[in-house]
């Protein structure tokens, strides 16, 4: 008989259901019956963009490198997107050359189009990231196009990655669940686009709510659908904190077989002066809570609290994680 790890045997009957329904088949070293589970640190970039204060490109490389000592395997590092939109990360390709590439941890960088792949490629990039919307509302609002449109856009970076061998696009989806201008989202719609870009060759499409509104409920109604349509080996979260929900649905998402997790150090990117702001679940806390269920991440708790309070002193603000704010333990900056 195949022997199940402690965690997935004591949990609750979807995952005896989610079990029963997959094989033991991956790719790209996650298997959905492992007790182990991949961390996308995403502060660098997610984090950092949508932070208030523009840090100096040392700053970001000295987090980075930190970042690359505490174990994680994936750090999203900048976003070649234009200056001209995103201020904070018109130093890409300085921070991108600065730091220093571990070998066994991935660097991806965001790519909203065929120009930024091509400067990533340029700068040593081997992995990027594409991403859209599941809601139309906020395309139109944003790109001014519909959801499936804007995923169309990415189909020439896609194709020049593949041209490249050994270029892996990993796809985002945000607005998961919610979407400031339309509320709700059909989980239908969310499948729609994830189908769109692992047709399209995506190895991993993370799925986001990047309002943070999502809760169990709303978040196993759209994983229903969606793990229909794309197996869980190719599928991780990205969960906001806004509603104090993101350690909640990201547990849910275990459930139904999902081992790769977005997060983002003392929970960067949420603007702790903004009411409603908030960053993306905080990875502190996130590995607290995985180690605790005896799931196993290869992170330094530790470590990391130290990178946390590095980048919220450089940053002069308060650290967003509770785990960090609680820790009494050794750590220094
Ligand atoms: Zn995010």
């Amino acid at each position: 008989m195949q022997k199940f790890p402690q965690f997935l045997k004591t949990n609750c009957c979807s995952l005896a259901w989610s079990i029963a329904k997959r094989t033991a088949v991956t790719q790209q070293n996650v298997n959905t019956n492992s007790n182990r589970i991949r961390i996308v640190e995403v502060g660098p970039r997610d984090g950092l963009q949508n932070e208030p204060k523009l840090l100096p490109a040392a700053t970001k490389i000295e987090l980075i490198d930190r970042l690359s000592e505490t174990g994680l395997t994936s750090i999203e590092a900048t976003s070649f997107v234009s200056a001209k939109w995103v201020p904070q990360m018109g130093d890409n390709a300085e921070v991108f050359r600065g730091i220093r590439k571990v070998p066994g941890i991935s660097y991806p960088v965001l790519t909203p189009n065929l120009k930024g792949f091509e400067s990533a490629l340029e700068a040593g990039a081997e992995e990027v990231a594409v991403f859209g919307a599941a809601s139309d509302a906020f395309s139109l609002k944003n790109v001014n196009c519909t959801a499936a449109e804007a995923i169309e856009r990415f189909r020439p970076v896609l194709k020049a990655a593949q041209k490249h061998g050994g270029i892996r696009v990993r796809g985002y989806v945000s607005t998961v669940v919610g979407c400031p201008y339309e509320g709700a989202i059909s989980p239908l719609a969310v499948v729609k686009v994830v189908e769109a870009l692992h047709e399209m060759g995506c190895y991993e499409i993370s799925l986001g709510d990047t309002i943070g509104v999502g809760t169990p409920g709303s978040v196993r109604r759209m994983l229903d659908e969606v793990v229909k349509a794309v197996p869980p080996e190719n599928l991780a979260v990205h969960c906001h904190d806004t509603y104090g929900q993101a350690l909640s649905n990201i547990l849910v998402s275990l459930d139904y077989g999902i081992r790769v997790v977005d997060a983002s150090v003392s929970g960067l990117g949420g603007c702790p002066y903004a009411r409603g702001a908030s960053g993306n679940a905080a990875t502190e806390d996130v590995i607290y809570m995985l180690h605790g269920l005896g799931l196993e991440t290869g992170v330094q708790l530790e470590k990391l609290i130290g990178v946390g309070r590095y980048i919220c002193s450089q940053l002069g603000r308060p650290s967003e994680s509770n785990v960090n704010r609680a820790w009494k333990g050794t750590t220094t900056t």
